[in-house]
Formats: structure tokens, C-alpha cells, sequence
């Protein structure tokens, strides 16, 4: 089922003797992928990675290396589909219960129709945001890729945040952490101060921000909504955070201050953008992220427009710029 070669037993580490990391390399800017393997009465996965059937082995591989036949749970932290694109074939595989938050249940258990209507809207967005018509096709046609990378998958379990949940000889709680998406959840064991963190904590980068699309609950961005999720934290013990990529974060509260710092900067840096005359949320894009600028289309692109919006929509609701139409355009200019 592997090509040989590949050392799985060199994948699995070890964070307590109970719980294994399962840390799988991937050819992405992201560089990697955890999973979280809780040994005991109640053999439980944290995030599946993406459909693949290499992964899918490496899995199948890392669940013999500890000794476990099946799974009693699979916990997602969020609906993008290289934490649960796998997550229907290891239900099916391990006889575990999927369990994630309500919020993210729909993008789960319904993928390929959700992509397709979200990148349907985005793309319907591009003309308001100045986004160019020749690179957001190409991004948006990127669905079909995602797609092929997941499958739907059943939900047995609906989470809300606040509740307590079983995994190895361990109970979690879960905490909602809404902004990356809008059901973000991490989860968290209170006696060993260990959060697992998934795209919403990482060790050397900030997660996107989901762009709502149709606007959700009036709310185009979930920037504001991850910054009060980072400020969740602070009230937690957390000692060791474990992210769904990259490395371990020891300094918990001191990498929460330096995120929320690094988005005031770069709320200053989009005012300043708009001060200086980029007018639509693609040139403040093309300041804040300059080296996008002359790279083919790809994801990229796509994320900073979103980050660039996330910014713009926060100035402007904390009046510091006001946003007009040209036609279609949004156009920004400070106050
Ligand atoms: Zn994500
Ligand atoms: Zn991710």
C-alpha cells in the first residue's frame, strides 16, 4: 500500500506516552501536516489530512505501528479538506464517529456542492473587490481540485464549543475558535495544559481568514472573529500548542500577543495602503503582499485578497475608511 521507501515509523512521535503525532510531509508551502493519535479506551484521531491514497496508507500504517485496530473517534477541527478530506474513508475503515462543529457540519458532509457554490460566489465577488478576471478564473476553476482531494463524509457528532469529549484515556473540551472558519474548534486536555490547535495557533504563521460568501450572519470576513478567538485563549492554561501544521508552539501566550500585534501592524499597513491611494481591495492586496505580484495564479493570490478584505472591512467598521461604488467597484479612501 506504500512505496517502499517511506519511513512511517520515522513519522509517528511521541507528545505524551499516550499520544502520538503523526507528522506527514507534504509538497506545500505548509510543509506539513499533523495528525493527533490518542491511545486508550477510546482510540481517537484529531484531523485526517486530505484524500490520498499515499495518506491514506501512511495512516492505515501509523494505526498498526501503535497497536490499534479501529477508532472509537475522529475530531476535526475544521471543515477545509486537509484536516477531513480523509475523514469519510477512516470512518469507514475504523468504524470511528466523526465529530466536528455544527457550523462546519454542511463543507463536511456536503464538499463537493459547498465548494462549488463558495467558489461559484467568490468568483461573482471578483468584479466588487478589482480582482482580475484573467487570474480569478483560474483560482476559482481550482475547485475541482479540491474536490478530488476529499470526500463527503457523515457527521455523528455535533459539537457547539464548551462541551467535554472522550479521546484515549482522556477528556477534551472544545473549545470554539471561529475566524479561520466559522466552526473552528481546538481542543483542549486542561490537565496537561496541551491545546491542539489546528489552523487557528501555529508556530511561524497566521491563518487566513474565512470569506464569507454569501455573507454569514452579516459578516463578509472572519478576521474580527479570529482576533477575539486569539483573546479566548489568554484565558486558558495552555502550556503546549499543538497545530494542525508546523512545529509544537511552547510560548503560547507570548505567540498570541505577537499575532494580534502582527494585525494591528497590519491594519496600519492597510490604512496606510488606502492613505496612499490603493483604492480597491486588490491593489491594497498588491501592497500588503507584493510578491504575489509577479507570481503565475495560484492560491496565493486568493489568500490575499481575503486577507487584504479582512483589514479593509475592520477600518471601515472602526470608521477609519469609508467604502463607495464606482459601478460595481468598492472603492476605499480614509476618513
Ligand atoms: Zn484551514
Ligand atoms: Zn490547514
Amino acid at each position: 500500500m506504500i512505496p517502499s521507501g517511506i519511513d512511517v515509523a520515522g513519522m509517528v512521535k511521541r507528545i505524551r506516552e499516550d499520544i502520538l503525532h503523526i507528522d506527514i510531509p507534504i509538497q506545500h508551502a505548509l510543509q506539513n501536516i499533523n495528525l493527533y493519535l490518542f491511545l486508550g479506551e477510546y482510540p481517537a484521531l484529531i484531523d485526517t489530512g486530505p484524500y490520498h491514497p499515499l495518506l491514506e496508507g501512511i495512516i492505515v500504517e501509523a494505526l498498526r505501528f501503535a497497536g490499534i485496530e479501529g477508532l472509537a473517534f475522529i475530531y476535526l477541527t475544521h471543515s477545509h479538506i486537509d484536516h477531513s478530506g480523509m475523514a469519510a474513508r477512516m470512518r469507514r475503515m475504523t468504524g470511528a464517529k466523526v465529530a466536528t462543529h455544527r457550523y462546519e457540519r454542511p463543507r463536511v458532509e456536503h464538499v463537493d456542492e459547498r465548494l462549488r457554490e463558495e467558489y461559484a460566489c467568490y468568483s461573482s465577488m471578483s468584479a466588487r473587490m478589482g480582482f482580475p478576471e484573467e487570474i480569478a478564473s483560474q483560482i476559482f476553476n481550482l475547485a475541482s481540485v479540491w474536490i478530488s482531494l476529499s470526500e463527503p463524509c457523515p457527521v455523528d457528532i455535533r459539537l457547539g464549543g464548551g462541551e467535554r469529549v472522550r479521546a484515549g484515556d482522556h477528556e477534551l473540551e472544545v473549545v470554539h475558535t471561529p475566524g479561520h472558519t466559522a466552526g473552528h474548534v481546538c481542543y483542549y486536555l486542561a490537565r496537561e495544559g496541551l491545546l491542539f490547535s489546528g489552523d487557528h495557533l501555529m508556530r511561524t504563521i497566521t491563518p487566513n481568514p474565512e470569506l464569507y460568501c454569501p455573507p454569514w450572519r452579516g459578516n463578509m470576513t472572519g478576521l474580527t472573529q479570529f482576533l477575539d478567538s486569539l483573546r479566548l485563549l489568554e484565558d486558558y492554561d495552555v502550556r503546549h500548542a499543538y497545530p494542525g501544521h508546523g512545529r509544537a508552539v511552547h510560548k503560547v501566550q507570548k505567540r498570541i500577543e505577537m499575532n494580534l500585534v502582527h494585525h494591528e501592524r497590519r491594519l496600519a499597513k492597510t490604512r496606510e495602503a488606502v492613505d496612499k491611494g490603493c483604492r480597491t481591495v486588490w491593489e491594497v492586496a498588491l501592497r500588503l503582499f507584493p510578491q504575489v505580484r509577479n507570481k503565475p495564479p495560484d492560491v496565493d493570490h486568493f489568500l490575499a485578497l481575503k486577507e487584504a478584505l479582512g483589514h479593509l472591512l475592520i477600518l471601515e467598521e472602526q470608521g477609519a475608511v469609508q467604502r463607495g461604488n464606482e459601478g460595481e467597484l468598492w472603492v476605499f479612501t480614509t476618513t
